[in-house]
């Protein structure tokens, strides 16, 4: 079946940075000469000493090391905003909208410094200074970026916990990487509800949990008061009270730690991912601009949170680092309605939009209402991160909220990687709805077979990089070996994303899922995203997870979660539409074995859904479900598992 192509639109194709040719062009200069690309490439951002090397990688097996820029000094801090005083002083660097819609605040390039450098005062008086780490548990506020900021200005190493995660899970993340102050606030507010920060952090530091603890910052978003811990607990405006604005960034080198990011954690125990300073700034900072053709003048809308590598390379880094207006959203696309991310587009005139799968679908199980209210006039340029997204879910978002004008950007990256790896920068190539299509300069994915093989032309098979990139993660904090055994062990002298993909007749990557997911029916090789996508496509089907389980004929067998959408009743005959749309969509091969109705499918906190727990349900091995500290809402595997006992 050939994929549907939609050409660049022209308003957009006609000023991007990159065409067909240029991209190709700059492309293979990236390939055939590293070396030269980034030290070029490099000089985007500002060094204090300049860098004679630039790139000493190795992937030898029981030897990787990963290095970049390694004898520059810079701090990534002064990048994101002293740099722009000169000429941007009064432009606005943040955009903040609260959780309700009348809320809002505009942060220039002057206050931002001044915020930033205060705040870093006080994180210096509490005795934080280079290489300690910073726990940063907050809301979607301005403060959060201040906090990221403040600790990159005085060398402190931050690690960023999602604001939606319960005290054992901020227990575990502060004990791995021993944080002396954990930044928070009194609460947050997502969706109209308030969610207790502040007491969260007092649970998981209870009874001694995290002997590192010195102290909790604690900034008061809201009017609830909480007691303090006295000496360990103080306020935010108290600290700040008496600190001045003078604070000189600290020299770093290009290798020193910049934050540690424990992953989404939807394949096993969460990992500590180390990203460094100098080829991390390079390399987010140009995949930012590269990836949503960025403009002077652009509001640019990144709709993740900064608990997310999606917060942290394409909310505060990289845009900042370039100079543009980001907008920090508090709330949830559904509060009130579903109407808001629209309505907050027009609002601030937003440009580019860059959200995820999980949101889109959320939308458009109400069909059409979240394009009521708002035109969407301002927007240029849409962005995808997190999950494939479907082809059905593509043309909503490009339809509905593009006003079919605006390109999708599918971005596929990950935690490891810092920044994005395979995308249709505009204006590169057309776009097929589902593809990643084509690498960034310096990338150089290729498919292997299961013992390492590599496979050449339109195929399917493991996605690996070869070489390295300036944003790849260095290590895993404290645990090189699990570095090197993730992610370099399975293929020798490769970097192994754990996802597979398929190449087209065209050149063109379609991630398929994680490779634990890829399915092998009868021999066939079926990636859950695409059973998924077909799925999607039949108009009663809300969100569907496709996993495999044990069959005696077929190897494995396809076990289907539905979620139908509002209204709708889940009957048996609609199972047996269901899997005949299924095998004329897609393939008979494809044909589901099972379907299971799914009020609703477990989530990490990032909103992507957990596979390995919905193997077990389907395989009926629900006593052991591993780690479930990151999924959004427990209760729905209960419901899952009470349904699978009585089917
Ligand atoms: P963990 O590694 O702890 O299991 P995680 O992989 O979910 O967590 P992230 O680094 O946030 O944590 O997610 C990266 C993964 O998300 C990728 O490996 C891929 O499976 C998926 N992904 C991200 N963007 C895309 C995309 N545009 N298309 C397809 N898959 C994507
Ligand atoms: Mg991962």
């Amino acid at each position: 079946m050939a994929a549907k192509t939609y050409a660049m639109p022209t308003a957009v194709a006609e000023h991007a940075r990159l065409s067909p040719a240029s991209y190709q062009e700059k492309y293979a200069a990236s390939i055939a000469d590293p070396e030269a690309f980034w030290r070029e490439e490099g000089k985007r951002i500002n060094w204090f000493s300049p860098y004679s090397k630039v790139k000493e990688t190795s992937y030898a097996p029981g030897n990787v090391n990963i290095r970049w820029f390694s004898d520059g000094t810079l701090n990534a801090c002064y990048n994101c905003v002293d740099r722009h005083l000169p000429k941007r002083a009064d432009k606005t660097a943040i955009i903040w909208e609260g959780d309700e819609v009348d809320v809002q605040k505009h942060v220039t390039f002057r206050e931002l410094h001044e915020h930033v450098a205060r705040f870093a005062n006080g994180l210096k008086k509490l005795g934080v200074g280079k290489g300690d780490r910073v726990a940063i548990y907050m809301p979607m506020v301005p403060e959060a970026a201040y906090a990221m900021l403040a600790c990159a200005r005085i060398g402190a190493v931050h690690s960023v916990i999602f604001g939606g995660f319960s005290p054992n899970a901020i227990a575990d993340r502060v004990n791995d990487c021993e944080a002396k102050v954990v930044i928070t606030a009194n609460e947050g507010r997502r969706g109209g509800k308030a969610v207790p920060l502040k007491p969260n952090v007092d649970k998981a530091l209870s009874k001694g949990a995290c002997p590192t603890v010195d102290h909790v910052v604690i900034l008061k978003h809201t009017d609830t008061d909480y007691e303090l811990e006295a000496p360990r607990d103080v306020w935010w405006h108290e600290l700040i009270g008496d600190c001045d604005t003078d604070c000189s960034p600290e020299v770093m080198n290009a290798e020193d730690p910049l934050f540690i990011l424990y992953t989404s954690g939807s394949t096993g125990k969460p990992k500590g991912v180390v990203h460094t300073t100098g080829g991390y700034m390079v390399y987010a900072s140009m995949t930012h601009e590269y990836a949503f053709d960025i403009r002077e003048d652009d509001v640019y809308w990144c709709a993740a949170d900064v608990g997310w590598i999606t917060g942290h390379s394409y909310i505060v880094y990289g845009p900042l680092a370039n100079g543009t207006t980001t907008l920090m959203f508090e709330g949830v696309p559904t509060y009130p309605d579903v109407s808001r991310i629209g309505k907050v587009v027009d609002k601030h005139q937003v440009n580019i939009l860059y959200t995820a799968p999980t949101a889109i679908r959320a939308l458009m199980a109400k069909g059409t209402a979240a394009a009521k209210g708002s035109t969407r006039e301002s927007l240029r340029i849409l962005g995808s991160v997190g999950e494939p997204i479907n082809p059905e879910a593509w043309e909503w978002y490009y339809n509905h909220i593009g006003n079919s004008q605006c390109p999708v950007i599918d971005t596929f990256w990950q935690t490891e990687t810092g920044g994005i790896l395979i995308a249709p920068f505009p204006a590169a190539t057309d776009m097929k709805p589902g593809s990643a299509m084509l690498p960034f300069f310096g990338i150089k994915p290729k498919l292997v077979d299961n013992e390492g093989h590599p496979l050449e032309g339109a195929t399917e098979g493991n996605l690996i990089i070869e070489d390295s990139w300036p944003g790849q993660a260095r290590t895993l904090w404290g645990d090189h070996e699990r570095f090197e055994q993730t992610y370099f062990s399975t293929y020798k002298n490769v970097y192994f994303t754990g996802d597979g993909a398929r190449r087209d007749e065209d050149g063109h990557f379609w991630i398929t899922g994680r490779v634990d997911d890829v399915l092998n029916v009868s021999g066939h090789r079926l990636g859950t995203a695409e059973i998924e996508s077909a799925l999607v496509a039949h108009e009663v089907v809300a969100e569907a997870a496709v996993v495999g389980y044990p069959h005696d004929l077929k190897g494995q067998g396809i076990y289907v979660y539905v979620t139908v959408v509002d209204g709708v009743n889940a009957t048996d005959e609609l199972r047996v539409e269901l899997v005949k749309w299924v095998r004329s969509e897609l393939s008979p091969i494809a044909t589901p074995d099972f379907i299971q109705w799914a009020p609703g499918l477990p989530k990490t906190r990032s909103g992507k859904i957990m596979r390995r727990i919905l193997r077990k349900i389907a395989c009926n091995e629900h006593s052991n479900l591993g780690d479930t500290s990151t999924l959004a809402d427990p209760s729905v595997v209960d419901s899952l598992i009470e349904n699978r006992l009585n089917r």
